[in-house]
């Protein structure tokens, strides 16, 4: 990663008349930037040698066009989504999210600028308000959209079960994604065990009992253990990154449960998996698996709800969500460094 003047985004630069010129306020790091500055993932738009970074944005809208819907003004508060559209029919109707290309388009991650600059300009389409009281805590909207879309692609499936409520969750990982999850589960009046590595106490730790969810750690109870004792889950939601658990979780999913995949895993990791015992408990059980990645705009929308019935229900427990905070673009070094380095860091965040 480096500095690098860039030319100034004008609202011409979109068509139709309904650019919006953002001022970027804060921008969320994640292990997808990692991996960007490792050259493992993503790539510079057709004709850029260098790629600008940051795909959880979050910021205000200095100037619109002549066609931008009224709940888009001057000092909006807004969050752009991550994903533009290709040709495939999904990418048609607005959902990119479940594109079938094999080339996809996202800002700040692949062939499309992001947002870790000091102002972008982007079609209303993509640009979702907020209200003014998140202007502390709306740089978490996209990372909270991967765990909404998850969620929502969950409730979707269960309608063929005509009466399915789940009970009982289990959310793996207690990282953003992890810790966010867990609180829209709450949200919904669903018990929650969140299962992790680290042995507790830590802050995240704490952040999962703020919830009146479960904190159980995987160096101290197996995951089989824990489904025998807070389960089983009818919903179980993975966002380790330990693809392994992908399967263990498939093993204790209760009957007419959904596992959500939600993790990136770019690795070529091997493991041995009781194929018998899962395939007959799928199947016996009426089970689904189903991996989501990225969100819909709908999705975004219900994330901008629940950040807001956060801050009735759970007050203050979103801002310590943000824990690193990184003065400037300046110091995107030290915004690295805390990304790889800093293990009590959960988002590390730029104040542009
Ligand atoms: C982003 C998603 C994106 C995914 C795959 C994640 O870090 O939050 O929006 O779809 O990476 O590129
Ligand atoms: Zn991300």
């Amino acid at each position: 990663m480096h500095l690098e003047d860039v030319p100034e985004p004008s609202l011409e630069d979109v068509e139709g008349g309904r650019g919006v010129l953002v001022k970027v306020l804060r921008v969320g790091v994640d292990g997808t930037d990692k991996e960007i500055n490792a050259a493992e993932y993503g790539d510079a738009p057709e004709g850029f040698d260098y790629l600008v970074t940051g795909h959880e944005g979050f910021g205000e809208v200095l100037e619109a066009g002549p066609n931008v819907p009224a709940s888009l003004r001057p000092g909006t508060l807004v969050v752009a989504t991550v994903r533009r559209p290709g040709s495939s029919p999904y990418d048609r109707i607005g959902l990119q999210d479940s594109t079938t290309d094999d080339v996809y388009y996202e800002r700040g991650i692949n062939l499309l600028h992001g947002y870790l600059t000091e102002r972008y300009v982007e079609d209303a389409a993509y640009v979702v308000p907020l209200p003014h009281s998140l202007r502390e805590v709306g740089v978490l909207l996209e990372p909270l959209s991967i765990s909404e879309k998850g969620l929502h692609q969950a409730y979707e499936i269960q309608r063929r079960l005509k009466i399915w409520k789940p009970e009982r969750a289990a959310v793996l990982g207690a990282g953003t994604i992890g810790l966010l999850g867990t609180l829209a589960l709450r949200l919904r009046g669903i018990d929650v065990t969140c299962f992790s590595r680290r042995q507790p106490p830590y802050l995240n730790s704490h952040l999962v009992e703020e919830l009146g969810a479960t904190y159980v750690s995987s160096e101290e109870t197996s995951l089989a253990d824990t489904s025998a004792e807070h389960g089983p889950f009818d919903l179980i939601l993975e966002a380790t990154g330990f693809s392994p658990l992908a399967f263990e979780a498939a093993e204790v999913l209760a009957k007419n449960g959904v596992l959500v995949l939600a993790s990136v895993t770019a690795g070529d990791r091997k493991a041995e998996v009781p194929t018998d015992r899962i395939n007959q408990g799928f199947v016996l059980g009426n089970k689904v698996m189903v991996g989501t990645v990225n969100a819909s705009r709908d999705d975004f929308d219900r994330g901008v709800t629940d950040l807001v019935r956060a801050e009735v229900f759970y007050p203050g427990w979103l801002g310590k969500v943000l824990t690193t905070p990184v003065d400037g673009l300046k110091n995107y070094e030290e915004m690295l460094r805390a990304l790889t380095e800093d293990e009590d860091a959960i988002k590390v965040f730029v104040e542009v």
